[in-house]
């Protein structure tokens, strides 16, 4: 396998400093190109875009790409519990092994998390890599509290404390691969499907082509998302799901009598809301909305 602390873009960015940030920074309502996000901003900005980003990654590299959110951990609200399968499975038997809650700061960042700390790199005193060469979008990274608590448990199981970062792991167990080409590409591809008359080279690196068109991509995702097709199960997760399709679901729990104000942003009430809707017509009660469940609200 490739080592991704020997990637050539590598850089050690200051993973403290960044969740920092992101714990401390506004959530803005921001609904602008990324170019446009205001210095300092938090990346949770561009959730609606990182999850459509986070969901064409899955649909390059089908079972390979999965959550962790179901193991013992307690995560940011900001972070995108997502790795390598072969990292889950080691991920898992670590946490089982200590038999303690591992708190979360940080995992997946998608390219749009990146662009925006790079694009504010100058105004930033701590190292950021460009989008696609951060250990981040490899697939294969954590930052956790109390990392010297957690080093026996994860190096058994493969994964390794990087120097210089003290709450950043990497695994670099077998059975996997460096995901920042895939990053790239799955932004590529939804750039491409959204605007086939300024399409950009679907190559999986991070050109100027690819950057201009990074920049001038809407915060809150594309209008045509990559489950336009086959629409993503609805649910309460951490980060909380957005987009145009929680919005269409809330629009219908409203006019069928339920107490939501629609905001684009799957919480608690909204869950609330699809499990009384379960309930009341005789269904196994689930919290998840379907797109079969979504047509039968109305
Ligand atoms: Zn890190």
């Amino acid at each position: 396998m490739a080592n991704p602390h020997k990637h050539a873009e590598f850089i050690v960015e200051a993973c403290t400093e960044d969740h920092h940030r992101n714990k401390t920074a506004a959530r803005a309502s921001f609904n602008g190109l990324l170019q446009e996000a205001p210095s300092g901003v938090s990346t949770s900005i561009a959730n609606a875009l990182s999850q459509q980003l986070i969901y064409q990654m899955q649909l390059l590299e089908p079972g390979k790409f999965v959550s962790f959110e179901d193991l013992n951990v307690d995560l940011d609200s900001a972070a995108f519990p997502y790795v390598q399968a072969s990292a889950r499975d080691a991920l898992a038997r670590a946490i089982a092994a200590r038999g303690e809650v591992m708190q979360v700061n940080s995992s997946y960042r998608t390219v749009a998390q990146q662009m925006l700390l790079y694009n504010d790199r100058f105004n930033n005193s701590n190292p950021v890599a460009p989008p696609g060469a951060s250990n981040h979008q490899t697939g294969l990274a954590i930052d956790i509290e109390d990392p010297r608590g957690w080093d026996p448990f994860l190096i058994e199981q493969g994964w390794e404390p990087l120097g210089g970062d003290p709450p950043h792991f990497d695994y670099l167990g077998d059975d996997v691969v460096d995901f920042r080409a895939t990053a790239i590409l799955a932004f590529q591809k939804l750039w491409n499907l959204n605007n086939p008359s300024a399409a950009i080279d679907e190559d999986g690196s991070f050109g100027p082509g690819t950057e201009s068109a990074l920049l001038q991509t809407p915060a809150t995702g594309f209008p045509i998302a990559p489950w336009a097709d086959s629409p993503r199960p609805l649910r309460l997760s951490t980060p909380r799901m957005e987009g145009a399709d929680v919005f269409a679901l809330q629009e219908k729990l409203k006019a069928a009598g339920f107490a939501i104000a629609p905001d684009g942003e799957l919480g608690p009430k909204t869950a609330e809301a699809i499990q009384e809707f379960q309930k009341k017509k005789g269904l196994e009660v689930t919290g998840i909305a379907t797109a079969d469940l979504v047509n039968q609200i109305g």
